[in-house]
C-alpha cells in the first residue's frame, strides 16, 4: 500500500484532510449558515420547480437564464458577464489552475479564508500571508512592498473579510489594486456582501485587474453551492476554458433561479440577520471578561479576555452547553483566544448568549 499511496504527491500526503466537525444535537454556530429556510409555500413551489427539472439532460453549459438573473439581481454593471461555480471555492480553484504558471504566487492578508491558501498549494503555487494590523485593517505598506517585490500574479481581499468580519478601508484596498496594475489579478471575494451594506461593484469597470467574487452559501442556500464571478470579459473568457462544462448541475441551476425570483424573501432574512448582529454585539458589549469586534458580515469574533480562561476553555464548555462555535484561537497569532460565532435567530443567539454566560462564569 505505501508504494501504491506513493503516488500521490508528497504535499497532499501531508496535509490534513478539512476537519468538519460534528453538529448534531447541538446549536450550530461555526459555519456561517443563514438559520431560515424558505417558508413552507415557498418550499412547496420550489419542489413542484424541481420535479418538473429534466434530470435525464446535462445542463446547458452557456447557463444563460441564470446567468441573466444573477446579472439582473447583482446589477452588474453593462458590458460585464459572469461565469459559475459549484460554490466559490470551485470559483478560486479555477483562477488559482488558470494562472498556476511555474514560480506564480498568490497574496493575501492572514488571518483569512483558508481556501485561499489550500487552493494556491494544490494548483502549485507559493503562498504569501501578510499579517493584518492587531485592529484588523490591512497593513498597506506591508502589503505594497510584497506586491513590488514579489509580483503576485492573484491577491485576495475578502470584503468583509473572514474570520475577522471588518471591511477593509476601500483607499487602502484601491493602492493595492493600483499597485499590483496588469502584473496580476485581484480578486475582490464578497461572500458576505448581503450583510456589508457596501460592495467593491461599482469600482469594478474602473480596475480591469479585478475579479468580483460572490457566492449564495450565506444567503441561506450553502447547501447547493453556488458562487459566481464577475470580471472583464476577456479574462472570464480564460478562466472559462478552466471551468468543468457542466460544474453547476440542473437542481442548483433552477434551486437558484426560483429563488432569485422570490429575492424580497431572503433579502428580508439578511436583513434580520443585520438586526440580530447588533442585538448581540449589544450584549456582548456587555460582557467585560469579553472583547468583541464590529462585524459587516453574518458572524461575529470575540476573545476571551478573563485572566486563566482561554477561549478554547469557554468554546468547550459553549459545547458542554450544546452550543457549536468556531475555535479560531490556534489559525493566527492575531487571534488568540478569540471564538467566531455565527448570527442566527433571535432564539438561537439567546440560547448562545446563557451558554455564553455560563461559561464565563464557572
Ligand atoms: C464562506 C466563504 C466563501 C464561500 O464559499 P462557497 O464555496 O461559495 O460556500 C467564500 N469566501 C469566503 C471569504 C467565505 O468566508
Amino acid at each position: 500500500m505505501s508504494r501504491l499511496l506513493s503516488i500521490v504527491r508528497d504535499d497532499v500526503r501531508a496535509l490534513a484532510a478539512y476537519h468538519v466537525p460534528d453538529a448534531s444535537g447541538l446549536v450550530k454556530l461555526d459555519a456561517m449558515e443563514n438559520p431560515y429556510q424558505l417558508p413552507p409555500e415557498l418550499q412547496r413551489q420550489l419542489g413542484e420547480r424541481l420535479g418538473a427539472v429534466a434530470l435525464n439532460r446535462y445542463p446547458v453549459p452557456s447557463y444563460a437564464g441564470l446567468k441573466a438573473a444573477i446579472r439582473h439581481h447583482m446589477a452588474i454593471p453593462a458590458g460585464f458577464d459572469v461565469i459559475l461555480g459549484n460554490g466559490s471555492d470551485e470559483l478560486i480553484a479555477i483562477v488559482s489552475t488558470a494562472c498556476a504558471k511555474p514560480g506564480a504566487k498568490v497574496l493575501a492578508p492572514v488571518p483569512g479564508f483558508v481556501m485561499y491558501a489550500m487552493s494556491a498549494q494544490l494548483a502549485g503555487m507559493d503562498y504569501i500571508g501578510v499579517p493584518l494590523r492587531a485592529d484588523f485593517s490591512l497593513d498597506r505598506e506591508a502589503m505594497l512592498a510584497v506586491i513590488r517585490a514579489q509580483r503576485p500574479a492573484i491577491t485576495y481581499l475578502a470584503y468583509p473579510n473572514n474570520p475577522t468580519g471588518n471591511l477593509f478601508d476601500l483607499d487602502d484596498m484601491l493602492a493595492i489594486i493600483r499597485e499590483v496594475g496588469d502584473t496580476g489579478l485581484v480578486i475582490v471575494d464578497e461572500a458576505y456582501q448581503p450583510f456589508a451594506g457596501t460592495s467593491f461593484l461599482p469600482q469594478l469597470p474602473h480596475h480591469p485587474n479585478v475579479v468580483l467574487m460572490r457566492t449564495v452559501s450565506k444567503l441561506g442556500l450553502a447547501g447547493i453551492r453556488l458562487g459566481y464571478m464577475s470580471a472583464s470579459n476577456e479574462l472570464l473568457a480564460e478562466f472559462d476554458k478552466v471551468r468543468p462544462p457542466y460544474n453547476v448541475n440542473v437542481l442548483t441551476e433552477a434551486a437558484v433561479e426560483f429563488v432569485l425570483e422570490h429575492a424580497s424573501v431572503i433579502d428580508a432574512q439578511a436583513e434580520a440577520i443585520c438586526a440580530e448582529r447588533s442585538q448581540l454585539l449589544q450584549s456582548l458589549a456587555e460582557l467585560p471578561e469579553v472583547e468583541c469586534f464590529p462585524s459587516a458580515a453574518n458572524f461575529v469574533l470575540l476573545r476571551i479576555q478573563r485572566p486563566g480562561l482561554t477561549g478554547t476553555d469557554v468554546f468547550q464548555r459553549l459545547l458542554q452547553h450544546r452550543v457549536l462555535v468556531k475555535n479560531v484561537g490556534k489559525m493566527h497569532t492575531l487571534l488568540e483566544d478569540c471564538l467566531r460565532v455565527t448570527v442566527s435567530t433571535p432564539q438561537e443567539n439567546a440560547v448562545f448568549m446563557s451558554a455564553l454566560h455560563s461559561s464565563l462564569m464557572s
